[in-house]
C-alpha cells in the first residue's frame, strides 16, 4: 500500500497546508469529507478578511505595524485570556504566509482601508476583489490541481489516527460507502475545522451558542476534537466562538459590519438602539439574540449601501430585495414597522455623537457619518460562524498531550486546534478564523518537511 509524508484532512485552510508541504517536497494526500468542498468548507463562506502584521501592502501606504502590536491587539481584545503560543507563532508568520501566496500562489491581496475593523489598531487585513473566502480557494486550488501537487480524495472522512509507540503510523479514513481503511503516514494535519455543526458537542461545550442559528460549514462535526481526545490531547477555548449579527432575515446571507462600520446602527423592533455596536460583530450576536424576536435592523443610508457594495455576500443581500428603502426616517418606520419617534431619536442621537455634540448613552465612540436620505433598513438575525477551541497545540502546530508532550506526527490547524480568541465571543479580532487556518497549516507544513531533511 502506498504511504505517504503527510496526509492533510479538510481543504479549507489544509489546503494551503498541503500546497506548501508539496512544494517543500513532501509527499501529500489531501482528503476532504466533502465532495465539493470549494462550495462548503467555512473558508469559502468568509468575507476573506487575511490579517498580516507588517506586510508590503500596509509599507506601500506608511502604516506602521509589527507583529508586536498585533499581538498586542489580540490580547487586548481577549483581555489577556487569549493562548500567548499560538498568539505568537500567528502574528509571527502572518506576512510570510500571505506574502507566499502572493507572490507563489499568484493571490491578488488588496489591503482593506475602506472601513476599520473594531479591535485592530491599524488597517491590516488583507483580502482580493469580490471579498470572499471563495474568490481566494478557488484559484489557489486551480493552481495545486494544474500542477498536480499533491493526491487528492474528496468525499474521505478522517475518523481516527493510529498511533505506535508515541508516533503516528496511518489516517484511518471512511469513504463515501462507509467502507473504512488505514492509509499509512508518518503525519497527519487535523485540518477539519472545529463542531459548529455538531449539536451535542456543542451542548456539552458551548451552551451559550447551542441554540442560535449556526451559519457555518455542515462539516464542522469536530471529528479532530474527537480523535485528539481519544489519544489524550490537551484541549482548550472550547467555550470560544465567532458569532455574527448581521446575517440577513430575508435572504440567509451575510449582510457584514461594514454597514456599521461606515456609520450605520442597529435598532430592535421598539426602534431603539440596544448597545454599541462598534464593539465588535462577534460579541453583538448575543446581544441580538436577547432582543424581541431575536432580531433587530441595521439602519443604513445609500453611501453606506455602495460601500458594502466591495462584499460579493452584501451584492447578492441586496439583489435579494432584503433591503427597505424609503425616503424619510418616517416612512422608513412605517415600513418596518417600529415607532417613527424612536427611529428618529436614534438618527438624531448618532448624529449628535457624530457631530461631537453629545456622548452615546452606550458609549459608541464614533458614528462615522451623517445619514442622508434615502434611507435603508435591513432585517437580522444573529448566528454562529464557527467554534475557536480545539487541541492544544505548539508553534509548530503540533498536537500536545495535557503534560504538553508532542503526539509525534499529529498536528492540527483552524477551528480543529485552539484559537486566538480568548474565551466566549468577545475576544474574536476580524481574522482570527483565517489566521489560525492558514497560519496553522502553513507552519504544520514546514515542520513536516524540516524534519523528513533531517532524518
Ligand atoms: C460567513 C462567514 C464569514 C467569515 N468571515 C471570516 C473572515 O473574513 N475572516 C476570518 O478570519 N474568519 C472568518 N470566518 C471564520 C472562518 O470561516 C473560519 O475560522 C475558517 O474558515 C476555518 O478554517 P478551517 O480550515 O479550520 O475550516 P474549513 O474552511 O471549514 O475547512 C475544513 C474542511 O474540512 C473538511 N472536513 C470536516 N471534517 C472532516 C473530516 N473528518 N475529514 C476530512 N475532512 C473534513 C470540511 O469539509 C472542510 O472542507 C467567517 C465565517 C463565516 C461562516
Amino acid at each position: 500500500m502506498e504511504k505517504y509524508d503527510l496526509v492533510v484532512a479538510g481543504a479549507g485552510g489544509g489546503l494551503v497546508g498541503a500546497i506548501k508541504a508539496a512544494q517543500l517536497g513532501v509527499k501529500v494526500l489531501l482528503i476532504d469529507a466533502s465532495p465539493d468542498f470549494i462550495n462548503t468548507c467555512n473558508t469559502s463562506m468568509t468575507s476573506g478578511m487575511f490579517p498580516a502584521s507588517g506586510s508590503r501592502w500596509q509599507k506601500e501606504k506608511g502604516i506602521v505595524d509589527s507583529p508586536e502590536i498585533f499581538a498586542n491587539d489580540i490580547m487586548k481584545k481577549t483581555k489577556n485570556s487569549g493562548h500567548v503560543v499560538a498568539t505568537q507563532a500567528l502574528t509571527n508568520v502572518s506576512v510570510e504566509v500571505f506574502e507566499w501566496m502572493a507572490d507563489s500562489l499568484g493571490v491578488p491581496w488588496e489591503l482593506v482601508t475602506d472601513f476599520h475593523y473594531p479591535g485592530h489598531s491599524v488597517d491590516r487585513c488583507l483580502s482580493v476583489p469580490g471579498r470572499m473566502g471563495q474568490l481566494v480557494l478557488g484559484p489557489i486550488w486551480k493552481v495545486a490541481s494544474d500542477q498536480k501537487l499533491f493526491d487528492f480524495r474528496a468525499s474521505t472522512r478522517l475518523v481516527d489516527v493510529v498511533i505506535k509507540d508515541g508516533q503516528v503510523v496511518a489516517a484511518v479514513v471512511e469513504n463515501a460507502d462507509g467502507s473504512q481503511e488505514e492509509i499509512a503516514t508518518d503525519n497527519v494535519l487535523m485540518a477539519t475545522n472545529g463542531y459548529g455543526a455538531n449539536q451535542k458537542l456543542l451542548a456539552e461545550h458551548n451552551e451559550e451558542v447551542s441554540y442560535i442559528y449556526y451559519h457555518g460549514s455542515r462539516y464542522s462535526k469536530g471529528e479532530a476534537l474527537q480523535i485528539g481526545m481519544k489519544h489524550g490531547a490537551g484541549y482548550g477555548y472550547l467555550d470560544s466562538y465567532q458569532g455574527h449579527a448581521a446575517i440577513s432575515s430575508h435572504a440567509k446571507t451575510l449582510v457584514g459590519w461594514t454597514t456599521i462600520m461606515q456609520g450605520g446602527f442597529i435598532v430592535n423592533s421598539s426602534g431603539e438602539r440596544f448597545g454599541d455596536e462598534s464593539a465588535g460583530y462577534s460579541e453583538y450576536a448575543a446581544i441580538l439574540n436577547d432582543q424581541k424576536g431575536n432580531t433587530g435592523w441595521i439602519i443604513i443610508d445609500n453611501a453606506i449601501h455602495e460601500g458594502s457594495m466591495l462584499f460579493k455576500e452584501y451584492e447578492y443581500t441586496a439583489a435579494s430585495g432584503a433591503i427597505v428603502w424609503a425616503d424619510s426616517i418616517e416612512e422608513l418606520a412605517t415600513a418596518i414597522a417600529v415607532p417613527a419617534d424612536k427611529l428618529m431619536a436614534e438618527l438624531e442621537n448618532a448624529h449628535a455623537v457624530h457631530d461631537g455634540k453629545g456622548e452615546d448613552r452606550f458609549g459608541r465612540k464614533s458614528f462615522e457619518k451623517r445619514l442622508q436620505a434615502p434611507f435603508g433598513a435591513i432585517k437580522v438575525r444573529p448566528a454562529l460562524f464557527h467554534t475557536q477551541g480545539g487541541v492544544q497545540v505548539n508553534a509548530n502546530a503540533q498536537v500536545l498531550r495535557e503534560d504538553g508532550s508532542v503526539i509525534k506526527g499529529l498536528y492540527a490547524a483552524g477551528g480543529a486546534a485552539v484559537g486566538i480568541s480568548g474565551h466566549g465571543s468577545d475576544g474574536y479580532l476580524a481574522g482570527n478564523g483565517l489566521l489560525p487556518a492558514f497560519g496553522f497549516s502553513y507552519l504544520a507544513a514546514k515542520a513536516v518537511a524540516s524534519q523528513l531533511v533531517s532524518r
